[in-house]
């Protein structure tokens, strides 16, 4: 009995996150970018992952070339309490400074080089 009713939330919890997830990726626009035309650091991560949907992995790494690392980061932060092993506090650390330090300089790289594919609507 008590295994059926988590597994009932468990499905409802992904259903809803599966949910927002469709929706953030149909509907959802960068704030900074639309109201003051300002990228920030994940501008293109959202059409890299439509253009993953569509098969086209060379337009995914135009929008943004670390658009891969944002689901297993996402999956890893929202299951680890699931996992058997997980990561220790200094390797999460490290990895989520590494990651960031990567946004950061994919940004200013983008920005110098006029690379501005991810600024792009459609
Ligand atoms: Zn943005």
């Amino acid at each position: 009995m008590h295994r059926s009713v988590d597994v009932k939330r468990f499905l409802l919890i992904h259903v809803i996150v599966l949910l927002a997830a469709l929706l953030l990726l149909y509907v959802y626009r960068c704030p900074l970018n639309y109201f003051f035309h300002i990228p920030c650091l994940g501008c293109g991560v959202t059409r890299a992952h439509l253009s993953v949907l569509s098969l086209d992995l060379g337009t995914a790494f135009k929008y943004h070339p670390l658009f891969f690392t944002v689901l297993p980061t996402l999956l890893y932060v929202s299951h680890k309490n699931l996992l058997t092993k997980q990561l220790s506090n200094k390797v999460e650390t490290v990895y989520f400074f590494v990651l960031v330090s990567l946004f950061f300089v994919v940004y200013v790289v983008r920005l110098l080089s006029n690379n501005l594919a991810f600024l792009q609507i459609n």
